[in-house]
Formats: C-alpha cells, sequence, structure tokens
C-alpha cells in the first residue's frame, strides 16, 4: 500500500485527513508546524498523541523523500543524504557547511539526459523530473539536520543553524524542469526566506529555460556549465552543443544577468591534456573579455566509469594565470566532499560510495 504523502496536501485537505481519524480542529495545525520545519517522521511530533503518531506512521509519510543513507565527509564540513522518493527512485542532495554560510546542493531530475562526457549524473539517463515538493524536501531535510542532529557540529565562523544558500547543482538538469524549479524556488524565498541572491541555478545551456528565468525575473545567480569555448570541442563534451551554441547560449545568458543585475557564473570544468591549455584558456578569455562574469575553474573530480584525467596543479594555475592577464575575473572552486563521492559531477542515482 502506498503512504499518503502528508507534505504534499493543502491546509484544507490535512484538515479533512485529521478529521476523518477523529482527530480535533487543532491537530492540522500542529501537524502542518512540524511538516514546515522539515519533520522527517511522526515519531518526532512530541506535541502529538503517542496513539496518533502510531496511526500516521501506519498510513502515512511525512515528507516525499526519505533518507536511506548519510555520509559525512572526514573534515566533518560536508553531508550527502541519500534520499528515496515514493516510487523508489533514488536521488541525492549535499549538504555543506561553509564560512559564509550553510549551502544546500539540490538536485532537480532522477538521473540526467544531457549526455555530458566528464559527468557520472547522466551515466543511467533520466528517470524523471522531480516535483517542486521534492526539490523543497531536499533543502528541509538539510535544515532538520542541521538544526537537530546531535551528530552535527556547528560551523565555527557561522552559528546560524540555517540554510542560507541553494545551489541548484545536483543531479540533473533544472531548465529541463523550469517550472517545478520556480515553484521550488519560490517557496524557498518565501517560506524559508532564502534572498533570491543567495539562490544559484546552474545549466548545460537550455536557451528557452534561459529565456523563462530571464522573464521571470527574479535576482537569482545564473551559472553556465560552458566547459570549452569553441563549438566543436564543447559539442564532443556536450550533446547539447549541437542544439545550443555557445554565442547563443552565452546572450541569452547575459539577458538574464542585464535584467537582473546579477553578474554571470561561468563554470569550466578542467579536464587533464583536453581543455587545459594555454590556447584554451587563450580561447576562452577572447570569448569573455570585457563581459561582466566570473569564471569559476572547477578541477575534474573523478568519475570511474570516464576515460578522462584530472589536470595538474601547475595546468590548473597557467590556466588560471592567462585569465587574470586577460582581466577576466576567476576563481577556482574548492571541491567539497570528495571523499564521500559528493563532489560536483560525482552525483549519480545508484550510489557507489
Ligand atoms: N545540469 C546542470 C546542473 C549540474 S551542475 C549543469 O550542467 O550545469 C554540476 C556542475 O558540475 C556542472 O557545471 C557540471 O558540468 C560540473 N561537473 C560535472 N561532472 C563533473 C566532474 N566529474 N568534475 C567536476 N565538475 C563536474
Amino acid at each position: 500500500m502506498t503512504k499518503d504523502i502528508l507534505f504534499n496536501f493543502t491546509d484544507v485537505q490535512l484538515a479533512q485527513y485529521l478529521e476523518k481519524m477523529g482527530q480535533p480542529k487543532f491537530r492540522a495545525k500542529q501537524v502542518s508546524e512540524w511538516l514546515k520545519r522539515g519533520a522527517p517522521n511522526f515519531q518526532v511530533m512530541k506535541n502529538l498523541p503517542e496513539s496518533l503518531r502510531k496511526q500516521l506512521d501506519e498510513t502515512a509519510t511525512t515528507l516525499p523523500c526519505e533518507i536511506v543513507q548519510k555520509l559525512e565527509s572526514s573534515d566533518g564540513q560536508t553531508t550527502k543524504f541519500l534520499l528515496k522518493l515514493n516510487d523508489n527512485e533514488v536521488i541525492e542532495t549535499v549538504l555543506m557547511r561553509t564560512t559564509y554560510g550553510n549551502s544546500v546542493c539540490v538536485s532537480s531530475q532522477a538521473g540526467c539526459a544531457m549526455g555530458c562526457k566528464f559527468c557520472a549524473s547522466t551515466l543511467l539517463g533520466l528517470k524523471r523530473n522531480l516535483t517542486a515538493n521534492e526539490m523543497f524536501a531536499q533543502v528541509l531535510t538539510a535544515q532538520w539536520a542541521l538544526r537537530g542532529g546531535s551528530d552535527m557540529k556547528p560551523n565555527g565562523d557561522f552559528n546560524n543553524n540555517d540554510v542560507s544558500h541553494i545551489v541548484v547543482m545536483g543531479t540533473g538538469e533544472p531548465l529541463q524542469n523550469t517550472e517545478n524549479l520556480k515553484g521550488f524556488l519560490e517557496r524557498a524565498n518565501h517560506d524559508l526566506n532564502i534572498s533570491w541572491r543567495r539562490i544559484t541555478v546552474s545549466t548545460c545551456g537550455i536557451i528557452p529555460g534561459i529565456i523563462e528565468l530571464t522573464e521571470w525575473g527574479r535576482p537569482i545567480n545564473l551559472a553556465i556549465s560552458l566547459h570549452a569555448a569553441l563549438d566543436p570541442m564543447r559539442s564532443d563534451l556536450m550533446p547539447i552543443n549541437n542544439r545550443y551554441k555557445i554565442n547563443e547560449v552565452l546572450d541569452a545568458a547575459f539577458a538574464f544577468s542585464n535584467k537582473t543585475g546579477r553578474q554571470l557564473m561561468i563554470e569550466y570544468i578542467l579536464l587533464g591534456g583536453i581543455n587545459d591549455s594555454i590556447k584554451c584558456a587563450e580561447d576562452l578569455s577572447a570569448l569573455l573579455c570585457g563581459k561582466n562574469c566570473m569564471v569559476n575553474l572547477i578541477p575534474w573530480n573523478a568519475v570511474a566509469e570516464r576515460n578522462l584525467i584530472a589536470p595538474s596543479g601547475n595546468a590548473i594555475h597557467r590556466f588560471q594565470d592567462i585569465l587574470i592577464k586577460n582581466g577576466i575575473h576567476v576563481r577556482i572552486r574548492r571541491e567539497r566532499g570528495a571523499d564521500i563521492g559528493s563532489a560536483c559531477g560525482q552525483l549519480r542515482i545508484k550510489n557507489s560510495a
């Protein structure tokens, strides 16, 4: 028997549900408060009678996802949650405790259809889009862990135990699921008070989706996964480039950035011996020269099935130096949680950690 997911109920539906169980009217408010806080089960709802908690456990669940595994990185700063959805698909969510706040990396799809040559998330193809609630529940799951679990150390520099940043950079292509993405972000902004400026959406460059975000007009950060400055190489690495070419993607992305006033983020994975040469750095500089953007260099993280190598330390710094010399803003992304398979591009449906 499939259980009812109370998180998906409206207030009215929840009230009716509890009334049918013979509960007084005020119960709905109590349960709803717990659901908003991301309660993982009914047992934690200590202000409900034991018998009701038991009864609810038999017929219902709280969130539309359930933690099946929780992995902590060795430095204690990164937690990866493996979450099972009600149709048994498994997704991954990553919580990163940083000096500037607590950031959650959210998955937008189970699996991914994009077929990028360097990424683990796409190996088994796309299973399905996630609902807005399934995305929101990932944030609440991280928030619950931050606030509650005694195994969680508060961050030294940042004492607030709330999620402060959201990055939609987990499994999946968010702009293939734009409607649900927008619904999710509206809710995160409204219910959790996470400001638009602390939300980042990363895309491989789906132009209609970028246009939709521009029309939506919320001042979130947009990140474009570029990874190559010339079309032939990008098409080799990312099949989506056969459909949407570099210049068109950047035009759409800069239009978003002009409308929202947010600086565009360009992500560039460095793949050893492929796109980390001096020429590639010069090509990228020429492409972005004079544009309002920040380049994030991401040294490739190992994915066993992919026949690729990470760049050398020298190549990383050489690449960065060339961009700087050419007046491009650039940062090297610090990888988090590579030891638990939670770094960029390592998230997948079937956990292998
Ligand atoms: N589909 C979206 C969201 C995924 S974001 C997108 O393409 O942007 C995940 C980021 O990690 C992307 O920039 C992606 O290109 C990058 N990435 C994928 N595999 C990686 C790997 N093995 N090492 C480092 N970064 C990787």
